[in-house]
């Protein structure tokens, strides 16, 4: 009895202040997952009640020395479906497009394909295209990783990360 009233009078604690209003209102959870050709990973899920803020992360959990650099070409649809890591503190560039995008605060880790890859980055200029006006350079670049999706044009995909947290896998089979 006694410990189910100290349970109660201590549930704040499993709340901390949010990072984006500031209100004690942000929980996070973790579980520990296996993913195919990963091995261990943490994820961690952590939202707030009041402004719905979430964030999603990914660690590896099996040490892995992976490079700092991968720079990959993708021309084919094999390319397209290498699974991909891509760390918190990773920047991605794309030279064709003369594209960088640096990590910023709420940069998140995900796991995905380069198909998705592109397609998040595809997502994002959309997004600066509302806010900046230089609509038709956007476009083009738009244009060419759409292309680069249908396989029609070759592109190169660089993801640099110095806590070697990313990471390009080659083709299983
Ligand atoms: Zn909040």
């Amino acid at each position: 009895m006694k410990k189910k009233l100290n349970n109660k009078k201590t549930s704040n604690s499993f709340f901390f202040n949010c990072p984006a209003c500031n209100k004690k209102g942000f929980s996070v959870e973790q579980r520990i997952d296996t993913i195919p050709y990963l091995g261990e990973v943490l994820e961690t899920f952590a939202k707030c009640k009041y402004c719905k803020y979430k964030t999603h992360d990914i660690l590896p959990l099996t040490e892995k020395d992976y490079p700092k650099k991968h720079k990959i070409k993708i021309s084919k649809q094999k390319d397209l479906e290498r699974r991909v890591i891509k760390g918190k503190y990773c920047t991605i560039k794309v030279p064709e497009i003369e594209l960088e995008i640096n990590p910023g605060p709420g940069s998140e880790s995900y796991i995905s394909n380069i198909e998705g890859v592109i397609d998040r980055i595809i997502y994002s200029l959309k997004r600066i295209k509302k806010i900046e006006k230089k609509e038709e350079k956007i476009d083009k670049k738009i244009k060419l990783l759409e292309n680069a999706k249908k396989q029609k044009k070759e592109i190169t995909i660089i993801f640099e990360d110095p806590t070697r947290q990313s990471v390009v896998l080659k083709n299983f089979k």
